[in-house]
Order: structure tokens, then C-alpha cells, then sequence
């Protein structure tokens, strides 16, 4: 029904040139729902815009827009006023902007259906009553000024203006924002009955991924005016392949009601204008990313992604692994055919009561204890979990204990360098300088009393921080973290973790959890991993298994703890 083809919209101001919109492709079939996301400034309005041909004049339009078969862009301006509110219409975002304040709603919906369908006053009077029946709003709106209306009902008149000529595609730009809880779910739900009554095609045009995921069925992800991710809502909110998406989703309150948000970090590195939009923001960007462009590509069926790596990576894939300890003769399986996968600058949180076999697991990947059978893959090639930890770039682990997890007799210096020295890596001034980095980052003293204490002067709280400076300071991909508040006391407990959700989310590497406190892993986890003697039991994202568990014994796991 609406084709766009490789639509561009390039704003020109004060010797200014601003690309909006940049090459964007999609269909909407008759019928369908489109959202459109993105955060502020993605191009998005631009684009309903331009789809309605009402952009200002010193924007320049470029490319197709077919609407059941004609370019509406080779169209004279009275040649698209035909198309324009009878077939696409537009709900524009702010009704008091929008509507006009000295007319009353009466004269402005009539003021449209006249000039549009060219009826009589009274059967246009008899139109206007309908359609404000139909958006829910009582009979004496009519003769009132938008001024006189709250904002859920402007927003309603509006949507009444923009049906008054029955179009086939409804365009709906951000219908919610600065709505109450209540006006919002109202609007939700009368733009869903219109359209399921009506069968007109809607594009939702939001930044909330909750109007957007009760409204449509398929979504194109924006970001500087491409589409990074296009595909149908259900899978994508479910399994985002877009690091930008990821981000947008877990930055949403409704998607995500338990984790802590956090946003999605800022650009630390400059723009590029050849490369990938998203280059800047990336927590998995290689260097080819900043002078290529990625295309939008099918990575499945239904699903498009721009990203030179196909979408979010998949950092460490490990299956089959068992693990048999013997004591006193008998036999005790640890771990059973164990899986677990980890995408890039994902958390994922491995759960167990005590003795399920998580730190064993947890060991086997980081390489401390070696697994009877198990297939490794880290970022796509076999490995023995042991070269991962023995080297920058790979795997780190924090453990429980940060008592005896650092040696007692070292400055505070000396443990942090340690792995440095070791593995033999940069020179003795470079090791130092690295040291304090990573000492800054755990938010630690780099004052040279501080660097010379000894370590059994520290408090629980600073030595767990030491044991995440030593681990940064090999930059790894992936940190593995057991039960490491489990010994501290509440307060310290909540500035730690604080501490490392904080470094995953502004260097992005991707962390196991291992804990047995739900609660915890409710606030910092994007996937689950349910571990139950020795065996995974069930897996899934957080938002979903505290929900929905499938699996008994998460039920009772999740129950037992009180988030049922
Ligand atoms: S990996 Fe590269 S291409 Fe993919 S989103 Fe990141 S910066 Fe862009």
C-alpha cells in the first residue's frame, strides 16, 4: 500500500546543511501497523512528515514515496491534495500547538471535512457529532476551544480531525507524549479499537516502547535517520539484534520494569561521517565500523539489520560441558550437558541455590577448574577457557571472597598491577599509569599513600573494588563475577554493584552474575540462567522468566523469594 523508497530529507538553514533522513526504505502493507522509534532528533517526524508532503521549504526531499502504485512525489501540489487526509492522514503531536485557538473543535473537524468532502453544513454537522462519538468525547466538546480541553482530549479531536475524510493510512506522531498515565492508556486503546474497526494502516510514530509494542506489529528502530533495525515487534522486543535497540529497550521502564535503567552511553568518540551512525555509541564497534557504512540486511525472514558485524555478537558459546568430582569414592555430578551463551555487553545472571553447580561452571569457563567434555567457542573460535583469562581482551573473574582473593603482604598498587606484571605485558611506568586508571574507574584513591597501603589494611568493600581494578585492567570482553557482594554489608553491597553496572554499561563488556539473590539479579540482568543440581533448567530473558517461569523449579525458586 506505501513503499518508500530510498527517502532522504536534507534540511538547509543559515548556510547549514542537516540530513535527516538518509536513504530509508520500508513497506507498510494495507493493513498494518508500523512503529517507528527512536530517541529525540532520529529523523522520525521528519520522516511522517515528508510522507505527507507538508515539509517546510527549505527542506529537500529525495527519493520515492508510492502510495498503491503512485509517486506521490511526481505529483503537483493540487495532484497530491487528492491523496493528502483522504488516503494518508497525519495526527500531529501537541494538540495546543496544533489546533487552532480561536475556533471551536466543531469548526476545526467541520473545517476539514468541508474542504476535503465538500458537504452540506448539515450533513458535515452530522460527520463532526460522529466522529466525536467515535473518539469517545461527549457531545458539548463541540463548542469548546482546544484551551478548554485537557490534553488526552485535544489528543482526541485531533485523531477525529484525522479521520474526518476515512483515510486507508493513518500517520500518528508520538500520541502520547505529555499525557497522564490515564489519558495515555485511553489514547493507546482508542487508536487501537479505530484501527482494528476501521482496518486503516497506522504508523506509530514514539520514542515509548510501550505505546509503540501495544499498537503495532512490526518496527523500524531510527537512529540519525536510518533504520538500524526492522522487524516484528513481538521478536524484537523479545531478542533485539541491534545494540542501539538493546539499549533503547532497556532503557524503558514498561519493557523493563525491574532493572535499574541506565541509558545508553553517550558517544565517546567522535562522529564519523562515513561510517556507522551509531560508531560513536557502540559497545562493539571495530575500526572498520568508522568508514563503513553498514546496510540494512536481512538476517532472517522478518528481521533487517544495519551492522557490519550482522548485529549484536555472540562473545562466548559453551555446550556440552560436564564436570564429575569424586569424593570418597562417590560420584557427584556438578555440571550435566551445561549451556550458556553470552552476547556482547549483555548481563546475564547464572542462578542456583547453593551447591547447583554454578561456580563450578562458572570456573570451568574462566578456566580454574577443568571440565570433563565441554565446547568453548569465544567470539566465534574454539578455545580452552584458560588462554582467555591469561591474556588482555579475554576473560576475567571476581570471586566471592575478597579476603583471600588478594595477597594480604601487597601494596594496593602491586595487586592491581599484578596480572600486568605476570603476563609481562607494557613497561614498568606504563604498568603504574594503567594501575591508576583502573583504580580511578572503581572509584578508588590514586593518591601515592593509597598506592603503598598494604592490603590488610583495606575494608572488605575497598579490597572487592581492588579485585575489579585488577580485573579491568586487562580490558576483558567478559568479566565472570561470583557472588561477589554475597560477603559485604548492605550499603557496601549496593555501591559495588552500582560500581560495576555502571563499568559494564560505559566500557560494555558483557558479565556473568553468578548469585543467588534474585532480588539482585531482578536489577541488573538482561538474561537468566536457572541452575538446579548440576543442570540448566531454564534460560530467557530477565523481564520474561520472572513473569512467566515454564520450569518448576523456577516457579518455586521465584515464589520462595516473593517476586511471584
Ligand atoms: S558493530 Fe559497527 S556497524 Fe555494528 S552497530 Fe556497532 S559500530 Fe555500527
Amino acid at each position: 500500500m506505501l513503499k518508500v523508497e530510498n527517502l532522504s530529507v536534507t534540511y538547509f538553514q543559515d548556510n547549514l546543511k542537516t540530513r535527516a533522513v538518509k536513504e530509508i526504505s520500508f513497506v507498510l502493507e494495507s493493513g498494518q501497523t508500523l512503529g517507528i522509534i527512536g530517541e529525540s532528533g532520529s529523523g522520525k517526524t521528519t520522516l511522517g512528515l515528508a510522507i505527507m508532503g507538508i515539509l517546510n521549504s527549505n527542506a529537500k526531499v529525495d527519493g520515492k514515496i508510492k502510495y498503491s502504485g503512485v509517486n506521490l512525489r511526481e505529483l503537483s501540489p493540487r495532484q497530491l491534495n487528492k491523496y493528502r487526509w483522504k488516503h494518508i492522514a497525519m495526527v500531529f503531536q501537541n494538540g495546543l500547538e496544533t489546533l487552532n485557538p480561536l475556533l471551536t473543535v466543531k469548526e476545526q473537524i467541520k473545517e476539514c471535512i468541508t474542504r476535503h468532502l465538500k458537504l452540506k453544513e448539515t450533513e458535515a454537522n452530522r460527520k463532526v457529532n460522529d466522529l466525536l462519538e467515535r473518539v469517545g468525547l461527549e457531545p458539548f466538546v463541540a463548542d469548546c476551544f482546544p484551551q478548554q480541553l485537557s490534553g488526552g482530549m485535544r489528543q482526541k479531536v485531533l485523531i477525529a480531525m484525522a479521520l474526518a475524510c476515512d483515510p486507508k493510512v493513518l500517520i500518528v506522531d508520538e500520541p502520547t507524549s505529555s499525557l497522564d498515565a490515564i489519558s495515555k492508556a485511553q489514547i493507546v486503546k482508542l487508536l487501537a479499537k479505530l484501527q482494528s474497526e476501521k482496518r486503516f494502516a497506522m504508523i506509530v510514530i514514539s520514542h515509548d516502547f510501550a505505546v509503540i509494542s501495544s499498537l503495532t506489529g512490526k518496527i523500524c528502530v531510527m537512529y540519525q535517520g536510518c533504520i538500524l533495525e526492522e522487524g516484528l515487534t513481538r521478536d524484537i522486543l523479545k531478542n533485539p539484534l541491534h545494540t542501539y535497540t538493546r539499549g533503547l529497550i532497556n532503557s524503558s521502564p514498561s519493557i523493563n520494569p525491574y532493572q535499574d535503567l541506565w541509558g545508553i552511553p553517550p558517544a565517546n568518540r567522535p562522529e564519523t561521517s562515513d561510517g556507522c551512525p551509531f560508531y560513536p555509541r557502540c559497545s562493539q564497534r571495530l575500526d572498520v565500523c568508522k568508514d563503513k557504512k553498514p546496510k540494512l540486511k536481512y538476517v532472517s525472514l522478518e528481521r533487517r539489520v544495519a551492522c557490519n558485524q550482522g548485529g549484536i555478537v555472540t562473545l562466548l558459546e559453551a555446550s556440552g560441558i560436564d564436570k564429575t568430582f569424586t569424593y570418597k569414592g562417590r560420584s557427584i555430578f556438578a555440571c550435566k550437558n551445561c549451556h550458556i551463551c553470552v552476547r556482547a555487553g549483555e548481563i546475564v545472571a547464572l542462578i542456583g541455590q547453593s551447591g547447583s553447580g554454578k561456580t563450578t561452571l562458572a570456573s570451568i569457563l574462566s578456566g580454574y577448574v577443568k571440565a570433563d567434555k565441554a565446547n568453548i567457542k569465544f567470539q566465534g573460535k574454539e578455545v580452552s577457557p584458560h588462554e582467555l583469562t591469561c591474556r588482555p581482551k579475554g576473560i576475567q573473574m571476581i570471586f566471592q571472597d575478597p579476603f583471600s582473593s588478594i595477597n594480604d603482604g601487597f601494596t594496593v598498587e602491586q595487586a592491581v598491577m599484578e596480572p600486568l606484571d605476570i603476563l609481562k605485558l607494557y613497561s614498568p611506568q606504563e604498568r603504574k599509569e594503567r594501575a591508576k586508571k583502573a583504580l580511578s574507574a572503581v572509584e578508588l584513591s590514586i593518591g601515592n599513600d593509597f598506592l603503598q597501603r598494604r592490603c590488610f589494611t583495606l575494608s572488605g568493600g575497598q579490597r572487592q573494588r581492588i579485585s575489579i581494578a585488577r580485573s579491568l585492567i586487562l580490558e576483558p570482553k567478559l568479566l565472570i563475577a561470583d557472588e561477589i557482594s554475597s560477603m559485604l554489608d548492605p550499603s557496601t553491597q549496593a555501591n559495588i554493584l552500582r560500581l560495576l553496572k555502571g563499568l559494564q554499561n560505559s566500557f560494555g563488556f558483557s558479565m556473568i552474575y553468578i548469585t543467588h539473590d534474585l532480588d539482585l539479579a531482578r536489577k541488573i540482568a538482561d538474561k537468566l540462567y536457572i541452575m538446579h543440581q548440576g543442570e540448566i533448567v531454564e534460560e530467557g530473558p530477565a523481564w520474561e522468566l520472572f513473569e512467566k517461569p515454564s520450569n518448576e523449579y523456577t516457579r518455586k525458586l521465584i515464589s520462595s523469594a516473593g517476586l511471584l
